[in-house]
C-alpha cells in the first residue's frame, strides 16, 4: 500500500480526551474515530488489526471444531423473557420497540438466540458435541464508557457456545476451549492467565477470566507468585494453581500466604462460563439419548473481547514512538521508506523494492510522500511495523538499504540483493531478525 493512497493522517499531539496509551495511540495513527460515547467508526488502519486478530481466533476455534455462524444484533425480549434475563439484566440491557410495538433488545451476549438456534436443528444426542461461535457486535449501555475501545458500549466479541450430553462432556469442550484461548493469545504474544471469576448476568457455577498483566488494566488479581503467567494449563491444573480476580479472593480461606502471592493489575480479554442447563432447561433444548429419553443439554459460553484485545495488545506492546506490534498482528508486515521522493535514483529504487517485496507476499506500507525524512520515519515508528526499510539518496547510489527492527531499534545497511535473499514467499520475514545478530548494529 502507498502511504499518499492509504487513510492515515497521523497526529503529532496527544489527544486531550484520551488518557490511557492505547487510546492515544490508535488516535494518534487513526485507527479509530469516535461517533458518540462508546461508540467507534474503525478506520482502515485500526480494521486492519482487527482482521489480523479475528483470523487467528477462526484458526484456533476450527483447530477445536468450532464452527463459525452470524446471529443477527437485534434479539426479541420474549426470548429473554422466557429465559428469565429480561428483568435482571439492569439498564446495561438497550431495550426498545419496533413498529408493531414489539419489544426488541440489541443482545449484550446471545445465550438465548444459541440457544433456540440449537435446539430447532439439533435433536439427537448422536449429533453432539456441538460447539457454535460468532464474531460479531454487542451492545451494553456502560455507565462509564471509557479508554476508546477498551470499555465501549458497542463493541466486537467473539461468543461461542457448547452443546453436550452432559456435564462431563461439557466440561470437554471448556477445556478445549481453555486450549484454544492459551493458543490464541500466545500467537499473538501475550502472556493470559486464567483466573477463577464470579459468573455475574451469564450465571452457572463454574468460570475463568483470562486476563493479560498491565499495569493500566481495570481488573485486580492475586496468584502464586511461583506460577509464569502465559502458562496453558489443564482443567485440572487450573483448581490447583491459585489464581483469582481480588473479589474472588479471602485472605482466610486462601492455601497461600500474604508473601507467597503475586498482586498485579490485568486486562480481562476473556471469560468462559460452564453453566449446565440453565438456559437449555427453561427454552426447551433438549436432545434424545442413548436410552431414548429427552435432556436437557449442558452448556457453556466462552467470550474473547475483540475490540479491546486490540486496545490490551497496544497497552503492552508500545513505547515513547509509538506501537510496536507483534509480527502476527502487525497492521502490515514491513513499512518502506523513501527519504527523498525528488532524488530519482532512490525513487527508482524504492519503487523497484515495493514490487519486489509485494512479489514476494509481503505486505509493504510504503511511505511515497513528499514530507520531511524525519516527519516520515517517527510515523513509521508511531505506526510501529515491525521492520522498516528506509532508503536515502546515498545508499541508494550504492545499491544500499538501511533495515530497522522496530522493537530494539538496532539499525543495519546492507545491499538490496543481501536484503531481497532473505525475503521468500515461503518464510516471509522470519530470517531478518538473524540478520540483527550477526551484524555490527548502529
Ligand atoms: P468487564 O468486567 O470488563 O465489564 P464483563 O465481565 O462484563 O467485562 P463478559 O460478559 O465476560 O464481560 O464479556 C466477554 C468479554 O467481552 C470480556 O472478557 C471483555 O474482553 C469483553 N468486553 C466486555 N465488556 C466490554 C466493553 N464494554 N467494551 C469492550 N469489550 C468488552
Ligand atoms: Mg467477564
Amino acid at each position: 500500500m502507498r502511504f499518499s493512497r492509504y487513510f492515515l493522517t497521523t497526529l503529532k499531539e496527544v489527544p486531550q480526551e484520551a488518557h490511557l496509551v492505547s487510546h492515544q495511540l490508535m488516535l494518534r495513527c487513526c485507527m479509530i474515530h469516535q461517533v458518540a460515547a462508546g461508540l467507534y467508526a474503525w478506520a482502515p488502519l485500526g480494521l486492519k488489526v482487527l482482521q489480523k486478530i479475528e483470523a487467528i481466533i477462526r484458526e484456533e476455534h476450527a483447530a477445536i471444531d468450532a464452527l463459525e455462524v452470524h446471529m443477527p444484533t437485534i434479539q426479541p425480549a420474549a426470548l429473554w423473557k422466557e429465559s428469565g434475563r429480561y428483568e435482571d439484566y439492569g439498564k446495561e440491557l438497550l431495550r426498545f420497540k419496533d413498529r408493531h410495538e414489539v419489544e426488541l433488545l440489541y443482545g449484550p451476549t446471545c445465550e438465548e438466540i444459541f440457544t433456540q438456534f440449537f435446539k430447532t436443528h439439533i435433536k439427537s444426542y448422536k449429533d453432539l458435541p456441538q460447539r457454535l461461535y460468532q464474531i460479531q457486535l454487542k451492545f451494553r449501555d456502560e455507565i462509564r464508557p471509557r479508554f476508546g475501545v477498551m470499555r465501549g458500549r458497542e463493541f466486537l466479541m467473539k461468543d461461542l457456545y457448547s452443546f453436550d450430553l452432559n456435564k462431563a462432556a461439557s466440561l470437554q469442550s471448556y477445556e478445549a476451549v481453555l486450549g484454544a484461548y492459551y493458543k490464541i493469545f500466545e500467537r499473538m504474544n501475550l502472556k493470559a492467565l486464567a483466573v477463577r471469576a464470579d459468573t455475574g448476568p451469564i450465571g452457572g457455577d463454574l468460570s475463568h477470566e483470562f486476563i493479560v498483566l498491565a499495569p493500566s488494566g481495570e481488573s485486580t488479581l492475586l496468584y502464586d507468585a511461583t506460577f509464569k503467567p502465559g502458562t496453558p494449563l489443564t482443567l485440572d491444573d487450573i483448581h490447583n494453581v491459585y489464581a483469582v480476580t481480588d473479589d474472588q479472593h479471602n485472605p482466610e480461606t486462601c492455601p497461600l500466604k500474604a508473601d507467597q502471592l503475586k498482586t498485579s493489575k490485568g486486562i480481562e480479554v476473556g471469560h468462559v462460563f460452564y453453566f449446565g442447563t440453565k438456559y437449555s432447561a427453561p427454552l426447551g433444548a433438549s436432545v434424545m439419548d442413548d436410552k431414548g429419553e429427552l435432556t436437557p443439554v449442558h452448556m457453556g459460553s466462552y467470550g474473547i473481547g475483540v475490540s479491546r484485545v486490540l486496545a490490551a495488545l497496544i497497552e503492552i506492546f508500545s513505547d515513547e514512538k509509538g506501537m510496536v506490534w507483534p509480527q502476527s498482528v502487525a497492521p502490515f508486515d514491513v513499512g518502506l521508506v523513501n527519504l527523498k521522493i525528488g532524488d530519482e535514483a532512490c525513487t527508482a529504487m524504492a519503487d523497484a523494492l515495493y514490487t519486489n517485496l509485494k512479489a514476494a507476499g509481503i505486505d509493504v506500507l510504503y511511505d511515497d510522500r513528499d514530507r520531511p525524512a524525519g516527519f516520515k520515519l517517527n510515523d513509521m515508528d508511531l505506526v510501529g511495523l515491525p521492520y522498516q526499510i528506509i532508503l536515502g539518496p546515498k545508499n541508494a547510489a550504492k545499491g544500499h538499504v538501511e533495515l530497522k527492527e522496530r522493537a530494539t531499534g538496532k539499525l543495519i545497511c546492507l545491499s538490496q540483493e543481501a536484503l531481497m535473499a532473505k525475503i521468500s514467499a515461503t518464510d516471509g520475514l522470519a530470517k531478518l531478525s538473524s540478520l540483527f545478530d550477526a551484524a555490527q548494529c548502529a
